[in-house]
């Protein structure tokens, strides 16, 4: 019994098959990138799980990936002996199911077929690009471990449903047979299918083999049979660590093609640092900056961070260890010569080469923050705008770096009153006024309502500049960050306003003159609202308004309280 099902795809995946192939046909020559993609990941999780179990290399340890044609049935197939994968695994990773990534690929979709085809491989939806050229796919499996009896085949048409049954299959890995729709035959053409790999896949760290067939006079050198044309596998990609070569040997195609590559992306990276670092602890160090935010950075488990690779072999994905939650965004390779091969999640923890990796590495990402900040300053507003954001999270996340990581920072401020954050606190320093000791900042639930903040009345009458913070985020940073080049930090609205420096002494003595004749109602007042606030003060803050509330100097703003109660504290 083969166990034979026909299935139906979920709404949403048929959603995303009609759309693979009637909108991103512009781009189709991408499925193979995606295919071999997928092979090369099937063969890092077997390398991976035979480090504590190589009985699973079934005495064929020479992980490959192989792609051939068959001119006649007009049909092209990758393999590879990888890990493959059991019955329950196809039904889950390549069945009927949408996976979490599908609906958010479908909602990010623009029309515009580019960006679209950009979008396939962040959103691991990779293997259904095959439905681009082929009006059939058949997938044939055998997870490792597992006897030759339990292997799987999956097929389908890419409209409504698939089949699955069970076969004999004894090679281990995955086998992916693309039958081509008709006038695709350029992807029968081993020109075309070289082009392609080395295009996208010559970074690929395993053998890609093409069987090419050669001439008949050819083969008769060996052999000396006069013989009938033969079929050779030829290696297309270079297949070595990119990272472990010298920079000058190096081109940006090179480094992009990794990025892509290691970040799902198909869209550039904004720039990238590559270090081989020999100290204390030896390693290699490859780390990019995406050039758009992915679609996961405020999931709690957002995926692809950066790879651990111990002597070039790969041990893991999205090593959380190798950077703080600050840097989520930080996509690329770290090659460590100090581990051991078999090292786990739970060794990584606590480990100090481990830790000495990531404060070296925070340190190069961080530098290639400021330089692009000083050097390229368009770049680095778009930056900005994509990790801003995340970046704020820094200073209270790590502490050692807040002073770097201040001159990162980027904010909206009364200058300009603009939305757009583009003030660094080295501007504001700059234009500080004569005598003013302060860096003053006022937070607030949006930026407009910060703009409109009665507590900017005065500042803005003396002409005095303030940050206008309106992220939720904001508060939390602001808790952290203390001082800039000496200059502490002052919320507007916090505690007994102290213009002292910037005031002249006629507008002193004013002030006591005022205070003096309004006692009597700020007692009154005081009087009226009794328990319900700690005191009334008469205020040099404001210059419309009546009356506002001000928190302790110590006490919590009111906005995070209100934050804190949204979130049932
Ligand atoms: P992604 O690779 O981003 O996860 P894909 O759509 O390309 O998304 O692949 C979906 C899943 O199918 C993979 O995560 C993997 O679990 C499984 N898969 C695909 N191709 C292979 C293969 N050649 N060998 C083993 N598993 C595979
Ligand atoms: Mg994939």
């Amino acid at each position: 019994d083969t166990h034979k099902e026909t299935l139906g795809f979920q709404a949403e995946v048929k959603q995303l098959l009609h759309l693979m192939i009637h909108s991103l046909y512009s781009n189709k020559e991408i499925f193979l990138r995606e295919l071999i993609s997928n092979a090369s990941d099937a063969c890092d999780k077997l390398r991976f799980e035979a480090l504590t179990d190589n009985a699973l290399y079934e005495d064929d340890g020479e992980l490959k990936i192989h792609v051939a044609v068959d001119p006649a049935a007009r049909t092209l197939t990758l393999r590879d002996n990888g890990i493959g994968m059991s019955r329950q695994e196809v039904i889950d990773h390549i069945g009927t199911i949408a996976k979490s990534g599908t609906r958010a690929f479908l909602e990010k979709l623009s029309g515009d077929q580019q960006k679209d085809a950009n979008l396939i491989g962040q959103f691991g939806v990779g293997f259904y690009s095959a439905f681009i050229v082929a009006d059939r796919v058949t997938l044939t499996t055998r997870r490792a471990g597992l006897g030759a009896e339990h292997g799987v085949r999956w097929e389908s048409e890419g409209a409504g449903e698939y089949t699955l049954e069970n076969v004999e299959h004894a090679a281990r890995g995955t086998e992916v047979v693309l039958h081509l729709r008709e006038g695709e035959d350029e992807f029968l053409s081993d020109w075309k299918l070289r082009s392609i790999i080395t295009k996208y896949s010559d970074h690929i760290q395993l053998p890609v083999l093409l069987a090419t067939p050669k001439p008949a006079e050819d083969a008769g050198e060996e052999g000396g049979e006069a013989a009938a044309p033969r079929v050779v596998d030829e290696q297309v990609n270079k297949a070595s660590a990119l990272w472990a070569r010298p920079r000058s040997e190096v081109s940006d195609d090179e480094y992009k093609a990794l990025y892509k590559h290691v970040a799902h992306d198909f869209e550039e990276p904004l720039a990238w640092t590559h270090n081989r670092v020999e100290g204390k602890y030896e390693y290699t160090s490859l780390l990019y900056i995406p050039a758009r935010a992915p679609f996961d950075l405020w999931d709690r488990d957002s995926r692809h961070g950066v790879k651990l690779y111990v002597q070039r072999v790969f041990i893991m994905d999205d090593a959380e260890h190798l950077m703080p939650r600050y840097l989520r965004f930080v996509r690329g390779v770290i090659d460590s010569n100090d581990l051991p091969l078999n090292v786990s999640r739970e060794l990584l923890q606590g480990s100090k080469v481990i830790d000495g990796i990531r404060s070296g590495s925070v340190k190069k990402v961080l530098g290639l923050l400021e330089d692009l900040a000083k050097n390229e300053p368009a770049r680095y507003t778009e930056f900005w705008q994509s990790f801003g954001r995340v970046l704020k999270e820094g200073p209270g996340e790590d502490w050692a770096n807040r002073e770097p990581l201040a001159r990162l920072l980027r904010f909206a401020s009364t200058h300009t009153d603009a939305e757009e954050q583009s003030v660094a606190l080295a501007d504001y320093v700059a234009r500080m006024k004569p005598g003013q000791e302060k860096i003053y900042y006022v937070t607030a639930d949006s930026f407009a309502a910060a703009k409109h903040s009665p507590h900017l009345e005065v500042f803005r009458k003396k002409g005095i500049e303030v940050l206008l913070l309106g992220e939720r985020v904001d508060e939390w940073l602001m808790s952290h960050l203390t001082e800039f080049e000496g200059k502490p930090f002052a919320s507007v609205a916090k505690g007994a306003l102290d213009l002292g420096g910037v005031e002249s002494e006629a507008e002193k003595a004013e002030h006591k003159q005022v205070e003096e004749r309004f006692e009597p109602l700020v007692k009154r007042v005081r009087e009226a609202l009794g328990e319900r606030v700690k005191d009334v003060r008469m205020s040099s803050r404001l210059t419309d308004s009546p009356a506002c509330l001000v928190v302790d100097e110590h006490a919590m703003s009111a906005h995070l309280e209100r934050l804190l109660k949204e979130a049932g504290q």
